[in-house]
Formats: structure tokens, sequence, C-alpha cells
């Protein structure tokens, strides 16, 4: 492409995306299509010569767009949210335009560096106190991956990764049910196993690990010559939301000499308004923490950042030196690929760099705050309706409810969740609470506002009142 096409189609591109953004409201928020649709679209076989762009283009808008789940629309309201700020988006562009790798300091000493210092900016806005230094994983899963390993060879006398796992004694991990399934990756991948993840009974309304039940858990695998190795504790879980007593948690930690690292990866944006950090009072006492801007701050995917207390241990754990890596003739700099999974690394830091610095910390503050203020209020309207209950409280922006039928209840809700996703203005997604089929709801998404959580109300109650038991 001449350098002329390039600014050409960039430019367009960029229009495009202010239209798409402009033009969300308008679109159902899952696309109409049924599976094997877009693929059958597509050419079987690359072509042999250049086609022109203008083509490739339209092809875009004809076939790719229409098959998109928008996840950027005001009314998504499942999973947790991807927010993608528009000044994150332009951010990307850049770092696009650059493509450059940041994996050693040298091959990318400002990337390297904004990312040290954007690490510390997130800390402080978190209320996280000194001591904790970071790094931006490409998602909560790789940050958890790297958390599991250092426990693994923390536990192992760094004997790990020489000798393998057999013959050693079994590392064992600790958490709820309630984390979410990244961990049990984490689990298989460090070559741990599943029947080494030890899963704790919860309590309470926010579904806490009984930290009795930890302790007792612990003690018993020390006395059958187990090796206990980690505790992984929840804030913000991907279900309903199910947060740990992360305080009682470390405690129990530090008597046991064990790494304890939090999944909060959702809940951890909201940590930017200082009355909701008494949900992950104690995180300060971990090893390392994870949270995603990615979700909800509005840093484009994929921004996930990872505190640490002890880069060192990392380091040693994860990090490889062949001559072609080393950095001869300079002391006392970081190469974040050491500190990761993947030895490539993307420049994540410049989309929080502009978001921070475009919003303010006061502005992304409001928005929290306003989307769980919508969320209970949406929560305590569904509860006042006489044919619905709800199932979990609001933990932050996510509560999940039921509507009420004399026949099969989990049928009848998994009908409700596809009717409502049909209709197209608002998509939501179901979960399973103590077995039972539960609908979630969560507020979110960038642009959002109280009036779009009106037309959820409305939505899910014309759905649910015209589905037949
Ligand atoms: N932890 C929690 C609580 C999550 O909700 C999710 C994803 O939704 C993850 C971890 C995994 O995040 P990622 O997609 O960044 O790996």
């Amino acid at each position: 492409m001449k350098n002329s096409d390039f600014r050409q189609w960039s430019r367009r591109a960029a229009d495009w995306g202010v239209d798409y953004r402009s033009s969300l409201r308008e679109r159902p928020v899952r696309p109409l299509v049924e599976p094997g649709d877009i693929f059958r679209s597509i050419e079987p076989s690359p072509p042999e010569a250049a086609e022109p762009m203008d083509k490739i283009f339209a092809d875009f808008e004809a076939k790719i767009v229409p098959g998109m789940t928008h996840w950027q629309h005001p009314r998504f309201f499942a999973y947790f949210p991807a927010n993608a700020a528009p000044v994150s988006v332009v951010a990307e562009y850049l770092v696009s335009a650059m493509a450059a790798q940041c994996m050693l300091w040298q091959t990318s000493p400002a990337a390297t560096e904004l990312e040290t210092r954007i690490v510390d900016w997130m800390r402080q806005a978190l209320g996280l106190p000194e001591g904790f230094s970071g790094v931006i994983q490409d998602s909560a899963s790789s940050a958890t991956l790297a958390a599991v390993l250092t426990m693994r060879e923390r536990a192992l006398d760094w004997q790990g990764n020489k000798q393998g796992l057999a013959g050693q004694k079994r590392p064992r991990i600790y958490s709820s049910d309630q984390v979410h399934t990244s961990i049990d990756r984490a689990i298989w991948v460090s070559g741990i196993g599943e029947d080494n993840l030890v899963r704790i009974p919860v309590t309470g309304r926010f579904r806490a690990m009984d930290t009795a039940a930890l302790e007792a858990a612990i003690v018993a695998d020390q006395a059958a010559g187990m090796l206990p190795a980690g505790i992984i504790a929840s804030v913000g879980g991907t279900s309903t939301g199910g947060t740990d007593n992360v305080a009682e948690v470390a405690a129990v930690a530090k008597r046991h000499g064990l790494y304890l690292h939090v999944d909060a990866a959702w809940a951890g944006s909201a940590m930017i308004c200082p009355e909701f950090r008494h949900f992950w009072a104690g995180a300060e006492q971990a090893d390392s923490i994870v949270f995603n801007p990615h979700k909800w701050l509005g840093a484009q995917f994929d921004c996930s950042m990872q505190f640490i207390r002890q880069p060192e241990d990392l380091v040693r754990t994860l990090a490889i030196k062949p001559e072609f890596l080393k950095t001869h003739g300079r002391d006392g700099i970081i190469n974040y690929s050491e500190w990761s999974v993947p030895l490539g690394r993307r420049f994540r830091a410049l989309k929080l760099w502009f978001l921070l610095r475009a919003h303010g910390l006061e502005a992304l503050r409001t928005m929290i705050r306003n989307h769980v203020a919508w969320s209970e209020g949406l929560a305590a309207r569904i509860a006042s309706e006489a044919d619905f209950e709800i199932v979990t409280e609001p933990m932050l922006s996510l509560f999940s409810f039921r509507h009420k039928t004399a026949g099969d209840a989990d049928d009848h809700n998994l009908r409700l969740v596809n009717a409502i996703n049909d209709d197209g203005r608002l998509y939501l997604t179901q979960t399973r609470v103590d077995g039972r089929v539960a609908i979630r709801f969560q507020v979110g998404q960038f642009e959002t506002t109280a009036e779009d959580v009106d037309t959820a109300f409305t939505v899910i109650c014309d759905c649910a009142r015209s589905l037949r038991n």
C-alpha cells in the first residue's frame, strides 16, 4: 500500500469508527445470524491477485459488521463489559501504526518506561500502598497463570521448572468455587492438576470462602505430606460477584507462609472509588492482584494489570535470558517480557495514559458510581414485581434474578434469556446459582444511560409476560 493510500484508508477507517459508534443504539446488540452464515459468505480460497481496497472495505461492511456482537452497545448487559473508550481507540490506532514489539527495554524504551509509570498511577488510583510494582499483561488468565507458576516455584524451592513435578510433593492451591475458570486453566497448564485445586466452601451473601475451612484444609494437607503453595481469592466473581474476605484470607496465607493472588479482574476498576474499597480490604497484603482496565475502566482490550509485591519471584519463575535477548551495558532496566509468559508484547500502556488524562479519575468514578446506582435501582424495581425474584443481590453493578413460573423454572428462564436477546434491544446472559438457572444483569458499558436501564426493565418484563409457560 502506498503512503497516500494508507492515509486515505486510515481516514476512512477512523470515519467508519465514528459512524459505527454513533449508530449503535439503532442496532440489535447481538447479530441476527445463524452459525455458519459468515463462514459461507467468505471465499473458500485466498486470492492470487491483489484486490482493490474499495471492494475489501465494502465486504467488511456487508459481511462482517452484520455478524458482530456489539460490545460497545449501550445496552450490552451480558458477561462483563469490554469497554473501549474512544480515546483509548485513538491510542490503539497510534500503537498499531508504530507496531512495536515491546518485549525488552531496548526494543521500546518509551513503552517500558510509560508502563512502569502507568502501573504506579493505577496503584495510586486504586488506593494500594507503595511497595507494589506491576506489569500489564494481555489478559487476567495470563496474569493468574503467572501467579500460579510463581506459587508453584516458590513452594518447590524453585525446582519445578528444572526437574518437573514428578517425584515432588504435591503442590496444593486453595480457592472457592466462585473464582473464574481461568483459575482452573492455570492449575491445569502449570502441571499442578485439577485434583490439587482445593475448593473451599463459601458462606454469606457474597459467597466468601469460609476461612476456618480454608485453614483446616491447609493443616490437613500439611499433615498428609502435601505442599500447600498458594491461595486465590476472588473479588467480584464472574457468576454472581462472589467476593472473599481478603483480609481474613490474607491472615491465613501469612500464618502458613502461602502466596496470595487476588482476582479482581472486573471489580478492580471500581476501586478507584474509595467507598467501594471495603470489598477488597486486605488486598494490600496480597502477593499479586489482577484487574482488567479492559473490562470496566475503558481501556480497549487487551489490558490486564497485575500488581506484584515481589517481582523478583515472578522473574525468577519466568525469565529466559538467551544471549540474543540480553541488553549489555545498561543497569537498572526492566524487561517486561521477563514478567509474563509470552515473549512478544504489545504497547498497552499508551491507551491507559490517554484514557486517564482525557477523562480524569473523577469522570471515571462518576461512570462507575452511576452504573452501581442504576443496577441497584433496577434490582429494586424487579424485586417489587410479584412474578420476579432477586436471586443474588447487587455486588457493585451485578445482580441476578429469576422469573417465577408454575412450570420448570430453569427451562422457563433459559427461554426468557433467549427471548430477551432475540428482541435485540438488550443483551444479557444466564448463570447457575446453587444449581438453578438465574439471569445475570450487570451495568457497565461506557455509554449506558439511566434510560437504557429503564428500557432493560421494560424489555425484561414484556418478554417474561409474553412467554407461555
Ligand atoms: N477473572 C474474572 C473474575 C473474570 O470475570 C474474567 C473474565 O471475564 C477473567 C478472570 C478472565 O479474564 P481474561 O479474559 O482477561 O483472561
